[in-house]
């Protein structure tokens, strides 16, 4: 990128508010700064028209009508289905899996490929800065199996450590299973590199993108994953939908997760054949409302770029992690380098608990997030049990921040 380009506003912070009702909330009387953007989203009036859209004009059951509505509702299910597999760039739309969200898409390839490729004396490695959905259905596993569960773990610079990773990634592995970007530290873990490291022992690289596919360009095919999770509520769609997507031969092969209408081809009273790609593991009436209004979302978001809204929160969180350090009182965690780190900021005060500063800063109309963050073994490794946390996303501006700096003085005033 030239020095021209670099000087080019990626897109104005104020346009894309205009666009998100909420943000004119007023919260305890003060406008909203919305900074908890790791554990939830905002909507867009386009992804909030795209909902009630479907169900003033085109609510039917897809997949199984001839009549217009029908029709009508299957081909704009489909078409999500395209837009977020383009949006991946996944090779075809059938390796596309509509789930509810990354804890459920982690807990298909557990429940169904590590199920049946995991077995006693084999290992499954993960990371210490995993979100629970990623822990829990990997220790449940490794017990079932008596598999290992091994961690890469990271140092207090919130950094993996890879020296040992020829002993820890080995020939018993079978799966790695790790997230892009820590919901916690915001550290972007290498994955490249280690999808490398797992192939080469024959393992199969499972990645968590709940918060990296919402917030830079990810490619699956460049990257080489087996498999890769996220949830739309996190990249301004609904919630309760997510996705599974995984690489086709491995989803082909791979028994379903749940049983029911779609899935199948044809049953008897004896036996039952599954259903092709994608529908093998959707089972039931999928949630076809809110994967249309993802569809939206994913207009949305390619409308912005997604190397703008990459850009524009590496800017911010450099903004942030200099505003704060500049407070004596807290202590940062994750990496200090800000282009080792996505949009998620954790601290502790030095003599505030978290949830109060939390609702100090509440009073003040200030979102953030505070506790363990799903991520109980990583933030206990700090010595506490729970940490503020301030996420950014494309709505937000350098503005908010000095608005939380302030927030934060102000409620240490308070409780002086
Ligand atoms: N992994 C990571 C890294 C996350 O940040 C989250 C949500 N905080 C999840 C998994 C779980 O996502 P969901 O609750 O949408 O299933």
């Amino acid at each position: 990128m030239n020095d021209i380009e670099n000087l080019i506003p990626t897109f104005d912070v104020e346009d894309v508010r205009a666009d998100f009702p909420i943000l004119n909330r007023k919260i305890n009387g003060m406008d909203l700064v919305y900074l908890d953007n790791a554990a939830t989203t905002q909507k867009p009036r386009h992804v909030i028209d795209a909902l009630t859209r479907y169900y003033e004009e085109t609510n039917a059951n897809v997949h199984r009508g001839v009549h217009t509505l029908s029709v009508e509702a299957t081909d704009a299910y489909e078409l999500a289905r395209e837009k977020v597999a383009g949006f991946i760039n996944a090779p075809r739309p059938e390796t596309v899996i509509w789930t509810r969200n990354t804890s459920e898409s982690l807990n298909l390839v557990a429940a169904t490929w590590a199920e049946e490729h995991v077995a006693k004396g084999d290992n499954i490695v993960i990371t210490a800065m995993e979100h629970h959905s990623n822990i829990v259905p990997w220790q449940q596993l490794a017990t079932k199996k008596q598999a290992e569960l091994r961690y890469i773990v990271a140092g207090k610079d919130g950094v993996l450590e890879l020296s040992n990773i020829s002993n820890i990634i080995d020939s018993n592995t079978k799966i790695v299973s790790m997230t892009h970007v820590s919901n916690v530290l915001g550290t972007v873990n290498p994955v490249d590199e280690l999808t490398r490291r797992a192939h080469q022992v024959g393992a199969v690289m499972l990645i968590d993108a709940a918060q990296s596919v919402p917030h830079m360009p990810v490619d699956v095919q460049a990257m080489d994953v087996d498999f890769l999770c996220f949830s739309a509520h996190k990249m301004l769609g609904p919630t309760g939908i997510g996705v599974l997507y995984g690489k086709y031969d491995l989803l082909n092969d791979m028994s379903p997760f749940m049983f029911g209408g779609d899935m199948i081809l044809e049953v008897t009273y004896e036996d039952a054949k599954w259903n092709d790609l994608p529908y093998k593991f959707e089972a039931g009436t999928p949630n076809i409302a809110d994967a249309i209004a993802t569809g939206a979302a994913v207009d949305y978001l390619n409308n912005l770029g997604m190397e703008n809204i990459w850009r524009h929160e590496q800017e911010l969180t450099a903004y942030a992690l200099a505003q704060m350090s500049a407070l004596p009182s807290l202590t940062i965690i994750g990496p200090k380098d800000p282009t080792l780190r996505g949009g998620v900021i954790s601290f502790m005060h030095d003599s505030i608990h978290p949830h109060d500063l939390g609702t100090g800063l509440d009073q003040l109309g200030i979102a953030i997030r505070t506790g363990h963050h799903c991520a109980m073994p990583l933030v206990r490794s700090y010595d506490v049990v729970a940490a503020a946390r301030a996420s950014f996303y494309i709505y937000n501006s350098k503005h908010e921040i000095d608005e939380l700096v302030n927030g934060i003085s102000e409620t240490e005033g308070y409780f002086a």
